[in-house]
């Protein structure tokens, strides 16, 4: 495993606004890490701050193993970065957008240009809208566009800004279904505050609120991390017994119930996943009062980690 980023401490204020607290982040290589936060959360200023766009207030970060202050010019000609709101030349189409941007990266011969442009059109599904002038192009073919244009130069990290926020459903699958694809030649790191997009696309995620490193880690792991796990199942006849029998065993933590329909919901949180899984239910359905429907393992989404995280934070600032 190859660390791609690795930051130590790394800030940024403005005055007074802490913009980013100090932050320590690992992204590996040929990882989706997903940068998920509220708006504000400081982002875009992290992103900023890798591309040597903006000078750090403390702390440091290499990418590649250099220096992103000292060696901000040769880290840039590795990496490619869509903002939030690319701009383009109106009037121009978007084969003549990426051949102008690629001969920013190189000086070959008109057909080996022409070659890779027509790749990045393939690529990111704009062959038979190439010749088009983009001012006719949607949200989500100017953000394909974008898209082409940070991978033209073939860069080992792609860092996108919020690449696919402001787009409809449609809009949003192409440019998920785009970074899974180019991930197999780079390493993608972009930011987020819509949760589904990074559950699909997602392995490693970090979580900022309020400028502060709040989560960070194998979605996965993240998803299940340190917590016990919780079985969901809607309970008929001696309710009361069906939480005696529950709460008597040694590797249950908390029983919960509430009434549901004609029957009760019951969330059972175990410590030992193996005794639940072998014993649970048929502790339960021995009892023959008792009438066991829709038994399941609640999963966690990252929804829940993540309100848990914002709501806390803003009770800590309280
Ligand atoms: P995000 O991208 O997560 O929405 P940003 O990184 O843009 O968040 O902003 C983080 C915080 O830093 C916000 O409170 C924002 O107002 C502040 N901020 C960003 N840029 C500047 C600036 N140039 N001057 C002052 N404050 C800034």
């Amino acid at each position: 495993m190859t660390t791609v980023i690795q930051t130590k401490g790394l800030s940024k204020s403005y005055g007074n606004v802490d913009a980013l607290k100090p932050v320590d982040l690992t992204v590996s290589r040929h990882a989706i890490f997903g940068f998920l936060g509220p708006n504000g959360a400081g982002k875009t200023t992290l992103m900023k701050l890798l591309l040597g766009l903006i000078q750090p207030t403390s702390g440091s970060a290499a990418i590649f193993g250099k220096d992103i202050v000292k060696d901000s010019v040769e880290i840039r000609s590795r990496v490619g970065y869509l903002p939030q709101e690319p701009r383009f030349y109106e009037f121009m189409t978007a084969r003549q957008t990426l051949d102008f941007t690629a001969r920013f990266f190189f000086s070959g011969p008109q057909h080996a240009i022409d070659k890779r442009v027509n790749e990045m059109l393939g690529l990111v599904g704009l062959s038979d809208k190439a010749d088009r002038p983009i001012k006719g192009f949607s949200g989500g073919e100017r953000q394909r566009l974008g898209i082409a244009q940070a991978q033209v130069n073939y860069p080992e990290l792609l860092i996108l800004d919020e690449p696919a926020a402001a787009l409809d459903p449609l809009g949003r699958r192409d440019v998920l279904n785009i970074m899974e694809r180019l991930r197999e030649h780079a390493t993608i790191f972009y930011s987020t505050h819509i949760l589904d997009d990074v559950q699909q696309v997602s392995d490693t995620v970090a979580i900022l609120n309020q400028g502060e490193l709040a989560a960070h880690g194998n979605i996965n792991t993240l998803l299940n991390g340190g917590q016990h796990t919780v079985y969901t199942m809607d309970v008929q006849g001696d309710v009361a017994r069906a939480k005696e029998i529950a709460t008597s065993q040694p590797w249950v933590v908390r029983v919960e119930a509430a009434p549901q329909g004609t029957a009760t919901n019951m969330l059972v949180t175990v410590s030992d996943e193996t005794a639940a899984n072998t014993q649970l239910l048929r502790l339960l359905m021995a009892d023959e009062q008792l009438v066991v429907s829709n038994y399941g393992r609640k999963t966690v989404e990252l929804e829940d980690i993540f309100v848990n995280i914002v709501e806390g934070g803003e009770n800590d600032s309280k």
